[in-house]
């Protein structure tokens, strides 16, 4: 369980995502990676151990999208590597994820979606996740993530990107902390507020079976069961 990061907005995301995850470097990491939204395709890079070593690969080569997602890695299944380290994507390139957590089940779904013709090159229990939306999108993001939360079971803050819906990142927990910080015509995701609280102090702390969908003038909550929820926000002093 470490970091977990996310922009919607008009600035280029990398350097939210950058700052954002090194205000989380205190919760120790042994990999991390982004990944922002490039129009023609969603533009990944991940590097194993210091945030520096991230910084190096993108030096000269920072991406200019303004959605994105930035993550650092405690790993639970699958050592510390380039390969293993997030955000991790589908066959097709089309989803990309981050996440902090366990998901139990991962064995079961990946054997399932081998024998469906997916081809896996991480060792994680994540990977599983992005092949899955692969799987059930039939052109509804919010829907095709609802589904996937309905086949997995552990522990996640989880958020996902969708090449065919380059304005949108959806976000999800159980059991894990994930926070949505409220900007003026931006959007943050944290799984910890010091990871936003230079950008804003306006916030929706999500419950557990909670989904947010955020853009960049707008963030609604839903319940699992796709009920929109009217939601508190929440004001840190
Ligand atoms: N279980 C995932 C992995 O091993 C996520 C670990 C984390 O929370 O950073 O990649």
């Amino acid at each position: 369980m470490c970091g977990i990061v996310g922009y919607v907005g008009d600035k280029k995301a990398v350097n939210f995502l950058l700052e954002g995850l090194t205000k989380l470097e205190y919760r120790g990491y042994d990999s991390a990676g982004i990944a922002v939204d490039c129009g023609t395709n969603i533009f990944i890079e991940k590097a194993v151990g210091r945030l520096d070593a991230l910084k190096e690969k993108l030096k000269n080569r920072e991406p200019e999208g303004t959605v994105g997602i930035g993550h650092t890695r405690w790993a639970t299944h699958g050592r510390p590597s380039d390969s293993n380290a997030h955000p991790h994507s589908d066959c097709s390139g089309k989803f990309v994820v981050v996440h902090n957590g366990i998901i139990e089940n991962y064995m079961a779904l990946k054997e399932d979606l081998i024998s469906r013709g997916h081809k896996f090159i991480s060792e994680t229990d994540t990977e599983v996740v992005p092949h899955l939306l692969e799987e059930v999108y039939r052109g509804d993001f919010f829907e095709a993530v609802r589904e996937v939360l309905n086949k997995i079971e552990g522990s996640y803050s989880l958020v996902f990107m969708s090449k065919d819906n380059p304005d949108i990142l959806i976000c999800a927990k159980q059991d894990n902390p994930l926070v949505v910080g409220l900007g003026k015509g931006e959007n943050f995701i944290a799984s910890d507020i010091p990871a936003i609280i230079s950008k804003t102090r306006d916030t929706y702390i999500l419950n557990d079976g909670e989904i947010a969908v955020v853009k960049k003038d707008s963030v609604k909550i839903f319940s699992r069961a796709g009920q929109a929820i009217d939601k508190k926000i929440y004001h840190k002093y």
